[in-house]
């Protein structure tokens, strides 16, 4: 096989980009094809002879793009996710194409440096401690469980217990104390940690999936030896905050480590009108958020902050004699994060603030709420529609039928969202919240204006009207 021509294969895939992108918002917001589909068209024995490298990517583009998604889209709401914003999949394409292995600074000082100078964009943005050190992972599931990490290796070493050096057999056990509404990723960390994800307390919580202080109390009040407490910063449903005010200081007085969830909540910090809602955050130990969902870096992209960064360089550091070792004035991303060789995670995100800037982050923010809080009001004031939550930040959830538990409204419901996804002019997906079935809506595409909200409404009212008619 000759060597590709890098010039045509890229300008082929820069068309072909500029292509699938023009294609918004029209596009129909669902995949035209399901997973047994795409398979058969991607299905094929192993090649024993290879092919020119443009017919290859016509090939690939040809076969994925039914099975696609249009999470770039303007009009999709579903689960909780971002649309790769064009600046920061440009900034994407350059990582790949210069190829650096980001793991530390001699090997790609310019990796190194744009990872440092965006931690400290994201620390200013998010209003974290300047001195808190990050991590570029690949989503909040892995900063959550490098936060984790470093709160597992504190709260043992304060009680003399080395868990890098000696694991967790024998050790000092640990209490982890979890509102019950927490996300189902922070178990996956748990489990990955050897803190069982069975093995803690779930405190109660309200109506809005936020844990009741007086239920913390009470558990903080009981808790005995190493504890790491584990707040949330926008539950996946409600978009609801834990009352850090209240909860952070009984934490402390545990002796807890306080670690927080924030995906998508903690973004609420970067604007001035929703601050209030992530009051008292700066006060916790780490932090975990996503650069993949509110702050449109194309998949996958996350950060970890931990205050402690002894902790946090402790619970991740690779050594090895071929390693630079970690100088005064340098930062090794490998240091902090679960990887060792791994992608310039910083670029992309150093393009995107670069790009929007505080201002534009800031006014995206308030319009994906603004828009969340439109349609809510929109579908609320139809007959048979139920908003079940108060819409502070981006999340809506919503019932058809009856708000009230019950199969018609649960079958209602279910149809409905079949229907959406069935008629495309929207993306939303399903979940079930306090014993109900539900719509859920997330507001997170750098796209999605009020217009594009409306059209939205209107295609999940004609989907209900069909339902209802049935
Ligand atoms: C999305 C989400 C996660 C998991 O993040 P990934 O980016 O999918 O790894 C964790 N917690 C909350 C609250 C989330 O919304």
């Amino acid at each position: 096989m000759d060597h590709p021509d890098p010039a045509h294969l890229f300008r082929q895939a820069a068309e072909e980009a500029a292509r699938y992108r023009s294609t918004f918002p029209a596009r129909p917001h669902k995949p035209a094809d399901s997973y047994l589909e795409s398979l058969a068209r991607f299905s094929a024995e192993l090649p024993s002879q290879g092919a020119p490298g443009d017919q290859v990517l016509a090939q690939l583009i040809e076969q994925a793009d039914p099975g696609l998604n249009a999470m770039p889209g303007p009009r999709f709401f579903g689960w909780v996710m971002g649309a790769s914003h064009p600046v920061a999949v440009a900034a994407d394409w350059m990582t790949a194409v210069w190829g650096q292995n980001a793991g530390n600074h001699v090997a790609s000082p310019a990796a190194a440096a744009a990872e440092t100078v965006a931690a400290r964009w994201l620390l200013e943005l998010l209003g974290l401690p300047q001195e808190a050190s990050v991590g570029f992972v690949t989503g909040a599931t892995m900063a959550n469980f490098v936060g984790l990490a470093a709160a597992r290796s504190e709260v043992l070493r304060r009680v003399g217990w080395d868990v890098e050096a000696n694991g967790l057999f024998g050790a000092p056990p640990i209490t982890v104390l979890i509102g019950d509404d927490a996300h189902t990723t922070i178990y996956a960390g748990l489990q990955y940690l050897g803190l069982g994800h069975d093995r803690v307390r779930r405190i109660r919580t309200d109506e809005a999936g936020r844990m009741v202080p007086e239920a913390f109390a009470e558990a903080a009040r009981e808790a005995s030896g190493p504890v790491i407490a584990i707040l949330q910063a926008g539950q996946i449903n409600t978009g609801a905050f834990d009352d850090f005010d209240a909860i952070i200081p009984l934490a402390r007085e545990a002796g807890a480590w306080v670690h927080v969830d924030g995906a998508f909540g903690l973004w609420a910090r970067a604007t001035p009108r929703r601050k209030h809602l992530a009051e008292g955050i700066e006060l916790a130990d780490s932090w975990a958020t996503d650069g993949h969902k509110w702050l449109q870096v194309p998949f996958d992209s996350g950060y970890v902050f931990v205050r402690d960064s002894d902790a946090h360089r402790r619970a991740m550091t690779i050594a090895a004699s071929y390693l630079p070792a970690a100088g005064e004035t340098e930062r090794d991303p490998s240091h902090l994060v679960p990887e060792l060789s791994r992608r310039a995670r910083g670029f992309p995100t150093w393009a995107i603030i670069r790009h929007l800037g505080r201002n534009g982050i800031s006014e995206m923010v308030e319009r994906h709420c603004a828009v969340a809080r439109d349609m809510a009001e929109r579908l609320a004031a139809e007959d048979g529609v139920h908003v079940l939550n108060t819409v502070e930040l981006n999340q809506v959830i919503v019932r058809f039928g009856s708000a009230e538990p019950g199969a018609e409204a649960d079958r209602q419901t279910v149809e409905t969202i079949r229907r959406i996804q069935h008629d495309g002019v929207l993306f939303a997906g399903g979940a079930d919240w306090r014993g109900r079935k539900v719509m859920r809506l997330s507001v997170t595409s750098w796209g999605t204006t009020l217009e594009e909200g409306q059209k939205a409404v209107d295609g999940i009212l004609q989907a209900f009207d069909a339902v209802r008619m049935s």
